[in-house]
């Protein structure tokens, strides 16, 4: 059984259907990535596994126990968003290490837990600046570091690259991709730049108008594309 089991899930604002039926599945320490078009519920499919929207359909679970229904903070789930709001009155430290400060976590293991993300995304001399004193790709380090700080079962990402410049995304890229080799988390990923869908991905999942038209691995989605929107959508070779 995979580690994060979506099966027929549906989301339908009002009388909207966003979400169609989707069936997925991300094994243990995957790495999902989602593509599709502006607008074909990416979002509402992270925000669906995160507990932030409500399923009216199907059923999400991670680990062999179904998570539909429980608040987002009974999840054990991390979410990196693509603005990323850091508290402008807070240092570096005090951003990442907010949630552990309101659990109660005491604050010499909260230090050493800081301390320790900050050194893996390269960001520890930047503990005491406040979130104005930082450039775009800083901003977005300390975004990541205070989601990796709970160590959280899964990880979701929402096109978190999107504004930064191409350089910086480059950059970022290579550094998520490391973390993920390291930490061995389970990852899904939103983003509509199939380079970095490729680069990520263990697994790639192509959606359109909420529909899941094709997962499978980078070479399967690119060389055996199932149709031709997933040909088109992936760059696929005539
Ligand atoms: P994506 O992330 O792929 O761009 P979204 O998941 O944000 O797409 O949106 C999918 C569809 O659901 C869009 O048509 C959007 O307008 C609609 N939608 C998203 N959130 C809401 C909401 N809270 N109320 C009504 N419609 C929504
Ligand atoms: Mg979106």
């Amino acid at each position: 059984m995979s580690f994060l089991q979506i099966r027929n899930l549906e989301k339908a604002f009002g009388n909207v259907k966003v979400l169609k039926g989707i069936d997925l599945d991300v094994e243990e320490g995957g790495f999902l990535v989602l593509v599709g078009p502006s607008g074909c519920g990416k979002s509402t499919l992270l925000n669906s596994i995160a507990g932030l929207e409500t399923i009216t359909g199907g059923s999400i679970s991670i680990g062999g126990r179904v998570i539909d229904g429980l608040h987002p903070s009974q999840r054990d789930i991390a979410m990196v968003f693509q603005s990323y709001a850091l508290y402008p009155n807070m240092t570096v430290a005090g951003n990442i290490g907010f949630g552990m400060e309101i659990r109660g976590v005491p604050k010499p293991e909260r230090a050493q837990a800081i301390a320790s993300v900050a050194e893996m995304l390269q960001i520890g001399h930047l503990l005491d600046r406040k979130p104005s004193q930082l450039s775009g790709g800083q901003r977005q380090r300390v975004a990541i570091g205070r989601a990796l700080v709970r160590k959280p079962q899964v990880f979701l990402f929402d096109e978190p690259l999107s504004n930064l410049d191409a350089k910086l995304r480059v950059d970022m890229r290579t550094e998520i991709k490391r973390l993920h080799q390291r930490m061995g988390t389970t990852i899904v990923y939103v983003t509509h730049d199939q380079i970095e869908a490729m680069t990520l991905a263990t697994k790639i999942a192509v959606l359109k108008d909420g529909v899941l038209q094709q997962s499978g691995t980078p070479a399967e989605i690119y060389n055996n594309p199932a149709n031709l929107f997933v040909a088109d959508f992936m760059g696929s070779p005539a």
